[in-house]
């Protein structure tokens, strides 16, 4: 069942998804199906539910999707062996490891074995640095999903003040080098904002578009955002059975112009975006053209795009 917070509009992300996961299933018939490998490291039922989610979404649109499961106490060296075989077997197109991986293992250790041309989650210091340059080529999902749904609902992002509440390595801060990049859909002025901000309102309060991805309940609240505001909320909190976003988005209503929903807004747009990498990633590993009927898959990823 819909909420609706009137007056606001409510920028959900399931018309986003099914936009990018249609032309996923076009591209499985074209180019083939490609393959992902998802490495799952531990016990947490979070990230068991993440992994099994994306096995489901890659038989709706038409990619394999291969779960390599650990216990926690697997040894660094038994997943860096498992790692490089799949990092050099041509049949494998994409690798991600879900976090939160145990204690003891730090994440740069294994994502050294990720080549960067198999590395659906932009994470790899070579895709880092391509999107510094101005010249993304692998995007992290939350950030991709968060400009294609921003697009999709046509909001202006050229010209306009964009804070971004959270500075994490996979979301604000890609997303902030993301907005301000000197192309079409870019072309934003960006202020980061993180936990040693002074007052992360008075920043709010003066931006076209808020962009939260901090892991705090609720904590972006109406009296911080001016009137008429663009509210993306890439925050997941657990609260009770369910979750809710960083965006108190019953305080909010009435005063935003539009605000994505906590559940129902980015994390669908995200797993799509991570399966629009690797479509990506099959199409540079078989040096085909990397090309979208979708304007805003091609704006952003196409010829039009960077690559
Ligand atoms: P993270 O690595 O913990 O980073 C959180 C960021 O928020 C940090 O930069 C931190 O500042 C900042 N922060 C913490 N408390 C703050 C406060 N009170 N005021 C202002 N900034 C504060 O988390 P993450 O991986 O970026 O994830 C952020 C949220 O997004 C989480 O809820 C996560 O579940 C969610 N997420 C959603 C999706 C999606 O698909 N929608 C995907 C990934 C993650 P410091 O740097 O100063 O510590």
């Amino acid at each position: 069942m819909y909420v609706i917070y009137a007056p606001m509009e409510v920028l959900r992300g399931k018309p986003v998804s099914q936009r990018i996961d249609s032309e996923l299933k076009l591209l499985s018939e074209k180019i083939g199906a490609p393959t992902l490998v998802v490495y799952l490291v531990n016990g947490d039922r979070s990230s068991a539910i993440y992994a099994r989610s994306k096995i489901k979404k890659g038989e709706k649109i038409g990619a394999k999707v291969i779960l390599r499961e650990y216990s926690k106490d697997v040894s660094i060296d038994e997943l860096e062996m498992n790692l490089s075989k799949d990092a050099t077997d041509p049949a494998i197109h994409g690798i991600m490891i879900e976090r939160p991986l145990p204690d003891g293992i730090d994440i740069h250790e294994p994502m050294k074995i990720v080549p960067s041309v198999k590395d659906v989650e932009g994470l790899h210091p070579e895709n880092y640095g391509l999107l510094g340059m101005g010249d993304p080529r692998f995007i992290a999902p939350t950030p991709l999903g968060a400009l294609l749904l921003m697009l999709h609902y046509g909001v202006e992002i050229k010209g306009s003040e964009v804070v971004v509440v959270g500075r994490s390595p996979n979301v604000g801060r890609p997303l902030a080098t993301l907005l301000s990049q000197k192309v079409a859909w870019g072309n934003a002025t960006v202020t980061l904002v993180h936990s040693r901000t002074k007052d992360i309102g008075a920043h709010t309060k003066r931006a076209d578009i808020v962009i939260t991805a901090v892991g705090r309940s609720k904590m972006l609240k109406g009296d911080m955002v001016k009137e008429g505001a663009i509210l993306i909320d890439l925050g997941i909190n657990p609260e009770g059975n369910g979750i809710v976003g960083d965006v108190d988005i019953e305080d909010v209503a009435g005063k935003a112009w539009g605000a994505t929903p906590t559940p129902g807004g980015t994390g669908p747009v995200t797993v799509s975006s991570m399966f629009l990498n690797l479509y990506k990633a099959r199409m540079l590993q078989e040096g085909l053209k990397v090309e979208f009927n979708d304007e805003i898959l091609g704006s952003v990823y196409g010829e039009r795009g960077g690559n």
